[in-house]
């Protein structure tokens, strides 16, 4: 179960500090997402020469692709506060008008998850988007009032690992939306070495090569693979993380080239032997596993999807015929034959 989490890209507590000081705190320390990145640089030098706040931002994509980090970084580069929250976090409506008018002018308000905040919550945020003002109830029964209060401008940064969730009121009020996209291993190997360097652990090209393409694209596993890879090194290998050491490493973790860990291999072969290699819905399919549908649908599948080994259909998932291959069995068809 632990090493199913470490590649998911779950958090384990001993690696939250270590995760902080990885963080990269300005555009130029953020690798990739190129084309996000030469948007925001702009808009950010734009908001920053008129003296106002940044328009609205909503960031998605699968987890630990880097919104938590770009959102820090926004508010770095645009030299104001940030105030940190997620939309499971905040649960009435008096939370979230509590944040709001602390908030100091051009700030940033960083919501994860947002498309989890329920729906009399995001209520609020249409006005404080739209128009910088809230509206609140003062007194009860006959003789209660609405008010308006004037807000600070600031700049909402919403991040969410499903886009579709959110409710069209609430996407049509950000100016500014990017998808990040998963990162090419090169990218990758740079994280790494750069990540390396501030463990203070020595890494041959090679070696952080090797990591980088079995860390589905996604930079929170790559760090979180190189921590355990470290481990691997210091006991066994004098600390240096050669491309054999790296290989040995992950190999004890049971992550294939692909990246692939045995949850991904177990889902696969769920649908082959057991659905004939679908489509079976995502409920179905998340009770055969014993894993929670969200899980498959936020950390599994995309991956999947991206090799090419997934197929997300109208009547559920299908895998390609790619799979066979990889989980060397046959194909149901060859199976008819014999
Ligand atoms: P998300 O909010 O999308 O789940 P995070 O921003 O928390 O992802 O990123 C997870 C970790 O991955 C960060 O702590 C950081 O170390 C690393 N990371 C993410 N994106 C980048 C990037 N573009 N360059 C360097 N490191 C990154």
């Amino acid at each position: 179960m632990q090493e199913e989490r470490l590649v998911s890209g779950w958090k384990r507590p001993e690696d939250w500090d270590i995760e902080l000081s990885l963080r990269p705190r300005t555009l130029a320390e953020y690798i990739g997402q190129d084309k996000v990145k030469e948007q925001m640089s702009l808009f950010i030098t734009a908001a920053r020469q008129r003296g106002e706040a940044l328009d609205h931002v909503l960031l998605y994509g699968p987890p630990g692709l880097g919104k938590t980090s770009l959102a820090n970084i926004i508010a770095n580069e645009l030299a104001v506060g940030i105030h940190t929250t997620s939309g499971p976090a905040i649960e009435r409506q008096g939370d979230l008008v509590a944040i709001l008018t602390n908030l100091q002018p051009n700030d940033v308000l960083f919501i994860d998850e947002i498309h989890r905040l329920n729906r009399t919550v995001e209520e609020v945020l249409y006005p404080a988007m739209e128009d910088r003002a809230v509206d609140i109830i003062i007194g009860k029964g006959p003789g209660a009032r609405s008010v308006r209060l004037e807000l600070p401008p600031f700049t909402l940064v919403g991040a969410t690992t499903r886009a579709g969730m959110l409710t069209s009121p609430l996407r049509d009020r950000f100016g500014v939306i990017n998808r990040l996209e998963f990162y090419t291993k090169e990218e990758l190997a740079i994280i790494i070495r750069r990540a390396a360097g501030i463990l203070g652990v020595e890494i041959e090209d090679e070696g952080a090569l090797e990591i980088a393409g079995r860390s589905r694209g996604t930079p929170r596993v790559a760090n979180r693979l190189l921590r355990r890879v470290r481990d691997y090194a210091q006991v066994r290998a004098n600390n240096s993380i050669t491309a054999d050491v790296a290989r040995d490493a992950l190999a004890l973790l049971q992550i294939d080239q692909y990246g692939l860990d045995h949850v991904d291999r177990k889902l696969l072969m769920t649908i082959v032997e057991n659905f004939g290699g679908g489509p079976v819905g995502l409920e179905t399919l998340a009770a055969a596993i014993y894993e929670e549908a969200s899980t498959i649908e936020d950390v599994y599948e995309p991956f999947l999807m991206q090799l090419g080994f997934l197929q997300r259909t109208l009547r559920g998932r299908m895998v390609t015929d790619q799979v066979y291959d990889y989980l060397g069995v046959s194909r149901p068809d060859d199976r008819k034959m014999c």
